[in-house]
């Protein structure tokens, strides 16, 4: 099998989660399988060891084991962007809206400020509409930091949510959804 098929086949569909004709990408299937793991943190590795980061940020909450794993690979610092109300210090926050409603995202002022003008790469496991990861790299710019990249383990092709991600020129993902 190739790394792809070996990542893919690792994922598990769960039908009406959370709600009925949702089919959630279920990636705890993928965390508990080592070799499944292994392969695309290393996959990421070797994307990524060329593009001189300084730091990886990820989305709460699925986002920070992958953007954690692939920090400490590369040796760089590890950001979380989280959900309203989370994070202790002072933040900047963004709200962004949802089908139903309106969802807020938070990061610390201060997260990238030990490196001036630091590039970062975004990580979260999955884009459908594109709302979340859009408001999270507006979040990185205005923290001073330029969001370089934004990667994501699974797209929602039939969502077309990389048009929604205004604030981000380079995307990548590993497993289109179509
Ligand atoms: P968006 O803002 O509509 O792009 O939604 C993306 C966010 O919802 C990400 O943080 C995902 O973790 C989460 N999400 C939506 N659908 C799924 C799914 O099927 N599996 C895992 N996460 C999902």
């Amino acid at each position: 099998a190739t790394e792809r098929e070996i990542i893919e086949n690792s994922i598990r569909d769960v039908k009406d989660f959370p709600k009925p004709g949702i089919v959630f990408k279920d990636i705890t299937t993928l965390l508990n399988n080592a070799k499944a793991y292994g392969v695309l943190m290393n996959h990421l590795y070797q994307r990524y060891k060329e593009y001189n980061l300084d730091y990886i940020a990820g989305i709460d909450a699925r986002g920070f084991i992958f953007a954690a794993s692939l920090a400490q690979m590369l040796g760089v610092g590890f950001v979380p962007i989280r959900k309203k109300g989370k994070l202790p210090y002072t933040t900047i926050s963004e709200k962004y809206s949802l089908e139903y409603g309106v969802d807020e995202v938070e990061i610390h002022i201060d997260a990238f400020s030990e490196i001036s003008n630091a590039k970062v790469l975004l990580i979260d496991d999955l884009i459908a509409t594109g709302g979340t990861a859009n408001a999270a790299a507006k979040l990185i710019n205005q923290a001073g930091a330029s969001c370089v990249e934004a990667c994501f383990l699974i797209a929602l092709d039939f969502l077309d949510g990389q048009k929604n991600l205004k604030e981000i020129t380079n995307v990548y993902s590993l497993i289109e959804v179509k």
